[in-house]
């Protein structure tokens, strides 16, 4: 439900800032521009408000996960007010709902709809402009690398009252904030101390998709008996991450990942590692089934936006293992081995029980079941793999 306590006392008319945006997530350039605005323009208050689903632009965080990084952000801001109204509206927001609502809720206050230089070009395409432009007036700010002139041309629409700020954007964007997150970067000075930590504990930005969306994509891409392996891995990893003190959400995105290019056909696996993956070696490149993982890393990153190097460093390990194998490395490597999907072989229980405890300890002993499988067959097992021995 709207928290309806931006409603203005008592027909006490308020001179009220809306900074409407997709907060995807909200920076420091969003509250200090609030804040440069709520002084220079003498507003009473700006109203932060997330947009719900906007029409020109994907999210890439929930609605509530957005409305909840904007409390965080605005907490202890004088000033600065959190709106759920757009939040809390299904289907897509048009900014002539929400001054609508804004009106009823507030009859009284005046209007100025806070805009960077950068969102004014797409200001003739909202829809109601006309309605709009009689409900408020437009501030705008700068940002970096905007041209004055070109704004301003851009800006001189009929009817509508559009003011110039002198206020100079931040160097921040949201999207410099996601590509960081998903590089495995903290971004506590982009966003605030508060926001980072949001971002952290909810997993937010690991890739350029959601949960349901991955797992929309993998079902095209996979069969259905390596699709439910795929979760079944996902999930054995997110269980047992933490023990081992891997980040649960980067060991669950590994985990529905790791096995991406699986249905790849050979020849274009074989051409994308040969053209990406340079640490790859004739035996590797020969071999159908193990081509997969440093397939799959290429993948990951080129179909999924995955950045993080510790995640893509595991889709790559998973099945013959490297040097120096990281705790998120064997983590993945083991719950391959494990999930509950697996059929029955000997000596699974034993590595099931060890992962419980040791997850480098399982991981040698898959090493050491699977050398003893190749060798058995003839053949040799990958240095690769001799070197978790
Ligand atoms: P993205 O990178 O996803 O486009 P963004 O950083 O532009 O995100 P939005 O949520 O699109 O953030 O921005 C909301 C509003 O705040 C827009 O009017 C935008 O122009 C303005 N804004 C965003 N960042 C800044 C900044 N650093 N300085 C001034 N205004 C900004
Ligand atoms: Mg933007």
């Amino acid at each position: 439900m709207t928290d309806l306590s931006i409603r203005s006392k008592g027909g006490c008319s308020m001179r009220t800032g809306i900074l409407g945006g997709t907060f995807d997530p909200i920076h420091r350039g969003h509250v200090e521009a609030a804040k440069a605005a709520l002084e220079a323009l003498s507003l009473d208050r700006v109203l932060v408000l997330p947009s719900g689903q906007p029409p020109y632009k994907r999210c890439h965080a929930g609605r509530q996960a957005r409305l909840d990084m904007v409390k965080l952000a605005c907490d202890g801001e004088k000033g600065l007010v959190p709106c759920d109204i757009e939040i809390n509206r299904d289907g897509e927001s048009y900014t002539v709902d929400t001054l609508k609502a804004l009106r009823r809720l507030c009859p009284e206050d005046e209007f100025t709809y806070i805009i960077g230089a950068d969102a004014l070009n797409s200001l003739p395409k909202w829809r109601g402009l006309d309605e709009i432009a009689q409900m408020t007036s437009f501030a705008v700010l700068s940002r970096p690398g905007w041209d004055r002139q070109s704004a301003e041309a851009q800006a001189a629409l009929p009817g509508v009252n559009v003011t110039f700020t002198d206020i100079e954007g931040l160097p921040i964007s949201s999207g410099m904030a996601r590509t960081r997150v998903a590089a495995g970067e903290d971004v506590s000075e982009l966003v605030g101390k508060d926001v980072a930590e949001y971002i952290r504990s909810h997993g937010l930005y690991l890739c350029d998709y959601t949960e349901p969306e991955i797992l929309e994509k993998l079902k095209k891409a996979l069969t259905v008996h390596r699709y439910y392996h795929t979760l079944g891995v996902a999930d054995t990893a997110e269980r047992l991450s933490e023990r081992f003190g891997v980040d649960s959400h980067r060991a669950r995105l590994a985990g529905l990942l790791h096995d991406c290019a699986k249905s790849m056909p050979y020849g274009e696996m074989r051409r994308i590692v040969s053209e990406n993956v340079p640490d790859t070696d004739e035996q590797e490149l020969d071999s159908e089934p193990v081509l997969h993982a440093p397939a799959g890393m290429v993948v990951a990153q080129r179909d999924y936006g995955v950045r993080d190097r510790a995640i893509l460093q595991a889709i790559r390990r998973h099945t013959l293992g490297g040097e120096d194998m990281t705790a998120m490395d064997a983590l993945i490597y083991v719950s391959d081995f494990i999930e509950p999907g697996r059929r029955p072989f000997p000596g699974l229980e034993d590595v099931r029980a060890l992962a419980e405890v040791d997850i480098f300890a399982a991981m040698r002993a898959c090493a050491r079941l699977t050398t003893d499988y190749v060798t058995s067959r003839g053949q040799k097992s990958h240095p690769k793999t001799m070197a978790l021995l």
